[in-house]
């Protein structure tokens, strides 16, 4: 018996990285997934790529009419859904003094309002339908505490952070549980923009970059998808049904460090 044999899962931003690493952990316990994402073709690709299991969907967090037609979508083709990953977002780093307005608004629409309203649209499903579903957010140790140059994004996690306790104590009354997931610096693509970002790097190769910032992890190395599946797994499974509101660290001990 597999942990989550039966189960349909969707998971936004799945088209790569943490949530595609998310998504095969998921097919491998027995689920079935949405691969949700705004990038059609990615999303294709990995869906392609994981089998008959996954499903690729076009849902824009930014976009309300997107994110029903993509929970729409994703009950039509495999009859409910008892598992969110709201794992979506983007990143954005500058000096306090440089933020722009149009940018703290994007930030904000895609990892703030894109997990709200996309929580809220399964939500209402799984209250519909009488499902005892799981709900899990993607938070960051940048919302445990500040970074110099990173004041949007870190703000955009400890939102997170805070949606997951109200949304937690609020949707546990019809058996909903919600959670959040809070990882430390990730290997993957999403570095390749960051770098840039941070002048000490400057003059470094991508390898010298990732080397440094995983030296300063005190477990001793950058964390990568694959250390935080377990913890994905566990909260969508049986085991999890009396954790409620919770954020979880899961990096190498990084947030405190
Ligand atoms: P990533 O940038 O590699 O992937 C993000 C995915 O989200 C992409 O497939 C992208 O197309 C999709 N996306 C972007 N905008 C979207 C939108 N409007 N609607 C739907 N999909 C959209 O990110 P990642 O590094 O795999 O991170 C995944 C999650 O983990 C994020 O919530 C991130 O904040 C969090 N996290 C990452 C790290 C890290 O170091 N990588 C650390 C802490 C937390």
């Amino acid at each position: 018996m597999k942990r989550l044999d039966g189960k349909t899962a969707l998971i936004t931003g799945a088209a790569r990285g943490i949530g595609r690493a998310f998504a095969e952990a998921y097919i491998q316990e027995g689920a079935r997934v949405a691969i949700a994402d705004i990038d059609d073709s990615r999303a294709a690709t990995t869906a392609a790529e994981l089998g008959e299991n996954a499903l690729a969907v076009h849902l824009d967090v930014t976009d309300q009419a997107s994110i029903e037609a993509g929970v729409a979508q994703t009950i039509a083709h495999f009859g409910q859904i008892d598992i969110l990953i709201n794992n979506a977002a983007i990143f954005t780093a500058a000096p306090i003094v440089d933020i722009t307005r149009e940018d703290y608004q994007r930030v904000f629409d895609i990892n703030v309002s894109g997990t709200l309203f996309t929580l809220q649209a399964v939500a209402r499903h799984m209250i519909d339908k009488g499902i005892k579903g799981r709900i899990i957010n993607m938070a960051s140790q940048a919302g445990r505490r500040g970074e110099p140059l990173v004041a949007v994004y870190c703000a955009t996690k400890a939102a997170i952070i805070s949606l997951t306790q109200s949304a937690g104590l609020n949707l546990i009354e019809h058996g909903i549980n919600v959670n959040a997931i809070s990882p430390g610096v990730v290997d993957g693509e999403h570095w390749d923009g960051v770098d840039t970002f941070f002048a000490k790097y400057e003059n470094k190769s991508p390898g010298q970059k990732k080397a440094e910032v995983g030296a300063a992890v005190p477990f001793g190395r950058m964390g990568t998808a694959e250390d935080l599946t377990g913890m994905a797994v566990f909260l969508a499974s049986d085991d999890a049904e009396y954790i409620v509101a919770q954020t979880y660290n899961v990096d190498g001990g990084n947030w405190m460090n």
